[in-house]
């Protein structure tokens, strides 16, 4: 197949302080085709353009490259730079002429000013260019909210389906095989979008989810369903498609659309019954950190997902920091926090100075105050790396520095980036089978490392722009009525719209 491949993503947190410009993406991945070697090699760090690349050279397709473009989650992007980059993709694939197939990396949760709907609007767009004929394919994030005009577009979406996300590969395999079907005439697919009025955010690691999928994969087994995903939907993009949903690409024909029906009602109850897990109860602070100090299973690990960049959030909050010091905690580790001001006093000072340190606390008020220790530099690091979800060293960190205050050692960096991976820490000099805390900055994709090294782990909430408080959101465009926020029943929920394309 001549295959036309294109990554534009950005998972947009509407209560986010930070806003996402050319520059944000311009500190994320950039890749323009034509920018050399160098260039294509980070657009392959990203996921989804790496794995399709790979994915479509073993098949021995004829690949075009598109843009790959990607932020760290923020505010919404800003309108011109939205135009920019997508007609910037619009214009690469008109240039490619005739393609067999388009396949685009999306995330679903994309909102730019002027744009609530951004995948909606680029797969429209892709659409009336290539005509109604060439199978268009977009890989989502499960946390992508579905809207209409995505189903509409007539592409076959695909999400992951693991939280972590770490079926990238295995995702990529399906949409492909479905898109190279397609086009040698083998099936003819359809989709059919269940909503589902829930928010919350759904790790697949426990066992009611892990249940789910297994369900998911034995109904994807059955005759004429080509892929099923369940979307979890992101709770802090305020739009009116925000949510949860069920998603089945099916192949065309009475019996198959039946099935597929039967299976995404299924399946939407099945999931809706689940609701309480994405809403679990979180500890204070407090209670977090006492909790954490008291535990004696070895190394405890402390998310502190509402300061979660990969959220959108601003990465420089104090709240956690300030009742560890409070508390004089000791073999304690923190990170990272987003300081580029106090990385370079910490470089510039260098390793075993002691200096006055002010800390994090500077975006906003979900930030809290400034911290001011004396510090010592222990560690500094310039262009610090770690691994990814996707298995990969290449995730930048900036320039990194560790210090500690007390018994504290805190990690500050000069790129907005969550932790992964114990590299944040390890790569400083902190060991952590010395400590008895890490706080880290993550909301749940941590998890993929950090679990065969917690004796526990731990949630707190703290203020951010991730607060799992929802209730409390100045949300303006979600729908009502939407589980938590109201009381909602069964059949009510279940009763609710259906979209699609044939
Ligand atoms: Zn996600």
């Amino acid at each position: 197949m001549h295959i036309f491949l294109a990554a534009l993503a950005h998972e947009t947190n509407s209560f986010s302080p930070i806003p996402t410009t050319m520059r944000a993406f311009e500190e994320g991945i950039l890749y323009r085709p034509g920018g050399g070697d160098g260039a294509l090699a980070q657009a392959r760090d990203f996921p989804g353009y790496g794995f399709l690349l790979d994915v479509a050279r073993a098949h021995g397709d004829d690949v075009t490259f598109g843009l790959c473009a990607w932020a760290q989650p923020g505010g919404p992007v800003a309108r011109a730079t939205w135009e920019a980059l997508r007609d910037e993709l619009l214009e690469q694939l008109r240039a490619a002429g005739p393609v067999d197939a388009v396949v685009l990396v999306l995330h679903g949760a994309m909102i730019a000013h002027g744009y609530p709907d951004c995948e909606g609007d680029l797969l429209n767009r892709v659409r009336a260019l290539v005509g109604p004929a060439v199978p268009v394919g977009a890989l989502l994030d499960l946390h992508g909210n579905l809207t209409p005009a995505m189903t509409a577009s007539g592409a076959v979406l695909v999400a992951c389906k693991e939280y972590p996300h770490t079926d990238y590969l295995a995702r990529t395999r399906e949409l492909h095989a479905i898109l190279a079907r397609m086009a040698r005439g083998e099936c003819r697919p359809a989709v059919l979008v269940r909503t589902l009025p829930m928010l919350g955010l759904f790790g697949t690691g426990d066992a009611p989810m892990r249940a789910l999928l297994d369900l998911v994969r034995a109904c994807e087994a059955q005759a004429g369903i080509l892929s099923i995903s369940l979307m979890h939907g992101f709770p802090w993009s305020d739009t009116a498609a925000t949510g949860a949903a069920v998603m089945v690409v099916h192949d065309t024909g009475a019996a198959h659309a039946a099935r597929a029906g039967r299976i995404a009602a299924q399946l939407a109850q099945s999931f809706f019954a689940l609701r309480s897990l994405g809403a679990r109860a979180m500890l204070s602070v407090d209670d977090a950190v006492a909790a954490g100090l008291a535990d004696a299973t070895g190394l405890c690990v402390l998310a502190d997902g509402a300061d979660n960049p990969g959220g959108g959030a601003a990465c420089d909050s104090t709240f956690v920091l300030r009742v560890l010091i409070e508390r004089d905690a000791r073999d304690v580790a923190l990170g990272m926090i987003w300081d580029p001001l106090a990385v370079q006093l910490a470089m510039d000072a260098g390793v075993g100075a002691e200096l006055a340190l002010r800390i994090g606390g500077k975006v906003g008020v979900a930030s809290g105050q400034p911290v001011d220790v004396r510090a010592t530099v222990t560690a500094v690091r310039r262009d610090a790396r770690q691994h990814g979800l996707a298995g990969r060293y290449t995730e930048a960190l900036g320039d990194a520095v560790a210090v500690r205050a007390g018994g504290i050692d805190i990690v500050l960096n000069t790129r907005r980036q969550q932790v992964f991976s114990p590299e944040c820490f390890t790569q400083l000099g902190i060991d952590l089978a010395a400590k008895r805390l890490v706080v880290v900055k993550s909301t749940r994709h941590f998890r993929a490392w950090f679990d065969a090294i917690a004796g526990t782990t731990l949630f707190c909430d703290a203020p951010g722009a991730l607060n799992s408080d929802l209730a409390s959101l100045p949300y303006a465009h979600l729908r009502r009525p939407m589980w938590p926020l109201d009381a909602i029943g069964e059949a009510e929920a279940l009763g609710l719209a259906e979209h699609g394309h044939a």
